[in-house]
């Protein structure tokens, strides 16, 4: 199928993109990879009358540190980030979970600001980004505002993002140096979204003790499901099997996933029961190959 027939906008700063999408607001969609709008278009699940292509906007497509802060542009390549060799320490989270996200060549298009404003409840990145307390920037016609991971992703598609404004970066707090994160899934096939994925990071004291712990589920929810009980469990104590086993089971008998042709409710639970620990047991791994606490 073809999409229907729409305006195409293309402006070059993002002062104009959010008077544009002030102008429009419902009637206007932003078209960043379009690795998720397109085939919506083609379909005709999204029938927007005016399209806001941001790909010539300037200022959009940075990545870099800013006071300690890992931040990135909304429109920075998912394979950019992936091959960044500013992803350290508990950061490394990012391209982990990235490896997931479909095949090379939809992060060669797709963006890092387009996965987490789409937030497919299944999507990696929104995952990753609850685990490391990142916060989002937001742009509308009257300023700009931070929203905090936790507060940013609201239900099935949904995020904080109105739709007069426009996603601008991520910024990614600083982890303390000896720290980690992985990322684990289960898919049907290697690039699928996933059934669960795991997202974790953590860093490590001087005893081995956790200082500092983040740890979200994607595919459980409408949105990612941040375990907070579990890091709370974690934080100040040693991340035993056993205590990280008890924490994840625990934390899994609460989950209400979704059951659908993909799988049932009760076996997305015992996904995450599995995937938790390993996600954890592999950012502790990282944690220790880091530098010295
Ligand atoms: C075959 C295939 C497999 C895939 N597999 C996976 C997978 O396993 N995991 C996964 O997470 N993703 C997967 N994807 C989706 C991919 O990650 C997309 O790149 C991503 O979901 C959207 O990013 P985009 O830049 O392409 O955004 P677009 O498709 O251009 O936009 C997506 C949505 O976000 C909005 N938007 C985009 N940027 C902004 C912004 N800056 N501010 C406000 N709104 C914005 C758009 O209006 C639109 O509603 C797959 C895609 C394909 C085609």
């Amino acid at each position: 199928m073809k999409p229907a027939t729409f305006d195409y906008l293309d402006p070059a700063s993002v002062e104009d993109t959010v008077g544009l999408l002030a102008e429009f607001a419902d009637e206007a969609k932003v078209l960043a990879g379009g690795q998720s709008l397109v085939p919506m278009l083609n379909l005709r699940l999204a029938r927007p009358a005016k399209l806001v292509d941001i790909n010539g906007v300037t200022g959009l497509d940075h990545l870099g540190t800013d006071g300690g802060e890992l931040v990135v542009g909304a429109l920075t390549r998912q394979r950019l980030l992936e091959g960044s060799r500013l992803t350290t320490g508990a950061w490394g989270l990012l391209p982990a979970a990235l490896h997931h996200v479909g095949h090379a060549h939809i992060r060669n298009r797709g963006t890092v600001g387009g996965s987490i404003a789409h937030a497919d409840p299944a999507a990696e990145l929104p995952a990753a980004v609850c685990a490391l307390g990142a916060r989002m920037v937001v742009r509308g016609v009257s300023g700009t505002r931070e929203v905090a991971a936790e507060e940013f992703f609201r239900g099935y598609f949904t995020t904080a993002v109105e739709p007069d404004e426009l996603l601008t970066e991520v910024r990614l707090p600083r982890w303390p140096a000896r720290s980690g994160g992985a990322f684990v899934e289960v898919a049907r096939r290697q690039g699928d979204f996933a059934q669960i994925g795991v997202a974790a990071a953590v860093a490590l004291g001087e005893d081995g003790e956790v200082l500092r712990a983040g740890i979200a589920v994607a595919g459980a929810a409408t949105e990612p499901v941040i375990a907070g009980d579990v890091v709370e469990g974690l934080t100040g104590r040693r991340p035993t099997t056993a205590l990280v086993e008890e924490l994840a089971g625990t934390f899994a008998a609460g989950l209400t996933p979704p059951s659908d042709l993909h799988g049932s409710a009760a076996y997305r639970r015992q996904l995450v029961r599995h995937l938790l620990p390993r996600a954890i047991d592999r950012s502790v791994r990282a944690a220790l190959d880091a530098a010295p606490a």
